[in-house]
C-alpha cells in the first residue's frame, strides 16, 4: 500500500550564533493509511521539531528546513507555499499539542473556535450549520452536556476535557493524518487513558492516520502499530511495536523500557537515563551519539558512526553491536 506520508532524508537546522545546527539529522520513514506510528525519545531528540517541519510551524528565521523531502499522498509538501500550506493544514494534516490551554483562545467559546476551524475550511457554511457541527463534534469526542459546553469558555474544563476539544478542532475537517505532540504528558494517568482511548477510536472512525509523538514508551505500547526511537536527531531504531517489545535492540531504547511507569510503583522510584542528550551546538561530529551515556559503549563508539541496518523484517536499528556481526558474516562470505 502506498504511504500517506513518507519523510525521505530530512534535515533541519536551527541558525545559533549565525551558523546552522541540524535538529533533524537525515531522518527517513513512512506512515500507511490508518496507521499509527509512535515517535518516542527524551525531550530534545527532534521529535517535536520534526513534526513542525512537517507542518511548517518551524520558528521563522530560526528553524529550517535544509534538506530532504515531505512527501504527503506523493506531494513534496515541503516545497509548498504559504497558502499551499494553509489549505493542507487543519484539513489534510491536523497537529495537537501538550498544553491544549496555550492553543485554545481563551476569550473566545469553545463552540466559537470550533466553528471558525469548519467555515475556514467550508465557505458558505452557515453559523447555525457549524454550531449544530460543533456540538455534534464535541459529542464524538465524549464530551458531555457538549449543548452547554460549546458556550463555554477553556477555563470552565478540565485540562482532560480541553484535550478533547482541541481533538475535535483537529478532526472537524476529517484530515488523513493526525500529529499529536505528546498529547497525555500533561493530564493524569487515568485521564491520559482515555484520551489514548480515544484517539484509538477516533483513528479508527475516521480512517485517518496518527503520528503520536511521546517520550513514554508506555504510550505507544498502548496504542501505536509501529514505532520509531529518535535520539539526538536521529532515527536510531525503528520496527513494529510487536517486534519492538519483543526483541528491543538498541541500548537507548532498552533504557527506555525501563523507565516505562507501573502503575504500582511510586513515580519516584521511575528508573530514569543518567546524563543527558547532547545540545545542538554540542553535537558529536563522529560516533555514535549516545556514547556518552551507553551502558554498552564499546572504544570505537566515538570513532566509527553507527548506520541505521536492517536486522530483522521491518526492523532497522544504528548500533555498532549490530553492525559488527553484520561485517562479520560479510567476512565469511567473502
Ligand atoms: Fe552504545 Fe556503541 Fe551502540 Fe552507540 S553504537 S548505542 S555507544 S553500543
Ligand atoms: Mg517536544
Amino acid at each position: 500500500e502506498a504511504p500517506l506520508l513518507k519523510v525521505q532524508d530530512l534535515q533541519t537546522g536551527f541558525k545559533i550564533d549565525g551558523q546552522y545546527h541540524n535538529a533533524v539529522e537525515r531522518v527517513s520513514f513512512e506512515v500507511k493509511p490508518k496507521r499509527i506510528v509512535g515517535v518516542v525519545g527524551e525531550s530534545g531528540c527532534g521529535k517535536s521539531v520534526m513534526s513542525l517541519s512537517i507542518m511548517q510551524l518551524l520558528p521563522k528565521g530560526a528553524g529550517e528546513v535544509r534538506g530532504g523531502e515531505i512527501l504527503f499522498e506523493g506531494q513534496d509538501i515541503s516545497k509548498f507555499n504559504d497558502k499551499q500550506m494553509n489549505d493542507i493544514r487543519g484539513k489534510e494534516i491536523s497537529m495537537i499539542f501538550q498544553e491544549p490551554m496555550t492553543s485554545l483562545n481563551p476569550v473566545f467559546t469553545i463552540g466559537y473556535q470550533i466553528m471558525e476551524v469548519l467555515r475556514n475550511h467550508e465557505k458558505g457554511l452557515s453559523k447555525k450549520e457549524a454550531k449544530v457541527k460543533a456540538v455534534a463534534l464535541l459529542r464524538s469526542v465524549g464530551i458531555p452536556r457538549a449543548d452547554k459546553i460549546v458556550d463555554e469558555y477553556p477555563h470552565q474544563l478540565s485540562g482532560g476535557m480541553r484535550q478533547r476539544v482541541m481533538i475535535a478542532m483537529a478532526i472537524a475537517c476529517q484530515p488523513k493524518l493526525l500529529i499529536a505532540d505528546e498529547p497525555t504528558t500533561a493530564l493524569d494517568v487515568t485521564v491520559q487513558a482515555q484520551i489514548l482511548e480515544l484517539l484509538k477510536s477516533i483513528q479508527e472512525v475516521n480512517d485517518m492516520s496518527i503520528i503520536l509523538i511521546t517520550h513514554d514508551l508506555g504510550v505507544v505500547a498502548e496504542i501505536c502499530d509501529e514505532v520509531i526511537v529518535m535520539y539526538a536527531g536521529k532515527i536510531v531504531e525503528q520496527a513494529s511495536v510487536e517486534e519492538l517489545f519483543e526483541s528491543p535492540k538498541h541500548p537507548y531504547t532498552e533504557l527506555l523500557m525501563n523507565a516505562i511507569p507501573k502503575m504500582e510503583e511510586d513515580v519516584e522510584k521511575l528508573a530514569t537515563i543518567e546524563g543527558l542528550v547532547p545540545s545542538l551546538t554540542n553535537m558529536p561530529q563522529i560516533g555514535c551519539r549516545f556514547a556518552n551515556r551507553c551502558p554498552k559503549a564499546m572504544p570505537e563508539c566515538t570513532q566509527i558512526t553507527p548506520n541505521l541496518q536492517t536486522v530483522a523484517d521491518g526492523h532497522d536499528v544504528a548500533c555498532l553491536l549490530y553492525e559488527e556481526s553484520i561485517q562479520k558474516e560479510g567476512a565469511i562470505v567473502s
